[in-house]
């Protein structure tokens, strides 16, 4: 089998408040393949972005890494000097955060932007590198690339912007393409032109990545395999056609249910989960969806369920779905 692309092995983070740690990420473990897409889902707080942060090293107190090796393509990126992780950002990982302007510079053009990203990382000459822009900013679907090189983040749409921070995480070749709620802040009519636009690139790049979304349908879309994060930890992992078709854990049933859905009448349907997840600090003792779960028992509220290594579907939970199924 060969070496997956990033190794994420025991990963813990804690937030430091009043001289006291409080877990944020607690044994976070997973593997993405070369060429996969792996989406991270749950719900806000449950350290699907924390996860990103993490690994491209921008945790800054009370935030701090307390365990765990990360590996990208081999190399282990968590013994990386600062400068060091500074060429992996931009070169071996790409990102696409939700909103734009965090990853463009309000002052220089596109163009300007795209060609300083190329020439910092792969030996062009400025000629080439306007070149490659300018076939960039057409790959993405921009219209009139020429003028679009020469204008300011300001001049364009939301959903443009959004076109050019994925040319800008892509035109260095990355190994990785971390992208965290890609969609979330553009226009409802722009978000699946922006999901297909991610899906095409990713299979003409053949580039990983790692796709972090609260949303279901999305993973639904263009993930391979999938990671349910709950209150720091992973609690299920599968690939998507299995984790959507036969989910194992209670919570991922649950969260199934919380995305909107036709009913038999055409009416929509929704079923929240009762409850809210527990924040930092919070934790229950046990399982930590055990306070919202229907087949929780005295075992539940009394030790927490490791990840099982079922061979692929893997779901930490004593009483899985599975086993109605079965008896
Ligand atoms: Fe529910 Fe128990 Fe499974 Fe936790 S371990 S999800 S409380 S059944």
């Amino acid at each position: 089998m060969s070496e997956p692309v990033l190794k994420v092995r025991d990963l813990s983070v804690v937030l430091e408040r009043n001289g006291r740690d409080f877990p944020v990420l607690d044994g976070v473990t997973f593997d993405i393949a070369p060429g996969e897409v792996l989406g991270l889902v749950g719900e806000s707080g449950a350290g699907k972005s924390m996860t990103g942060i993490a690994i491209i090293d921008l945790l800054v107190p009370p935030l701090r890494r307390t365990s765990g090796t990360i590996a990208l393509s081999g190399e282990r990126l968590d013994q990386l000097s600062a400068k060091r992780m500074r060429r992996v950002r931009g070169k071996r990982i790409g990102f696409v955060f939700q909103d734009p302007m965090t990853s463009l510079n309000p002052v220089l053009s596109i163009g300007r932007q795209l060609t300083d990203t190329m020439r910092r990382h792969l030996p062009l000459t400025r000629g080439e590198a306007r070149e490659r822009a300018i076939a960039w900013l057409t790959r993405v679907g921009l219209a009139n690339p020429p003028r679009v090189f020469a204008a300011a983040p300001h001049e364009l749409s939301g959903g443009q912007r959004q076109r050019i921070v994925i040319a800008l995480a892509l035109c260095a070749e990355p190994d990785l393409l971390i992208a965290d709620e890609p969609t979330t802040a553009l226009d409802v009519s722009v978000q699946a032109h922006m999901l297909t636009l991610l899906r095409e690139l990713h299979e003409e790049t053949g580039t990983a990545m790692m796709l972090i979304t609260h949303d279901l349908g999305v993973i639904a879309k263009m993930a391979d395999r999938v990671a349910v994060f709950y209150a720091g930890r992973v609690i299920e992992t599968a690939p998507t056609g299995r984790l959507i078709g036969a989910p194992l854990h209670p919570y991922t049933a649950g969260l199934m249910q919380a995305t909107p859905a036709p009913d038999a009448d055409g009416a929509m349907r929704v079923r929240a989960i009762p409850g809210a997840m527990p924040g930092i600090g919070a934790l229950p003792p046990g399982c930590a969806f055990h306070p919202r779960c229907e087949r929780a028992q005295a075992i539940c509220r009394e030790e927490r369920p490791p990840l099982a290594d079922a061979g692929g579907h893997d779901a930490a939970c004593y009483f899985p779905l599975v086993e109605e199924v079965v008896s």
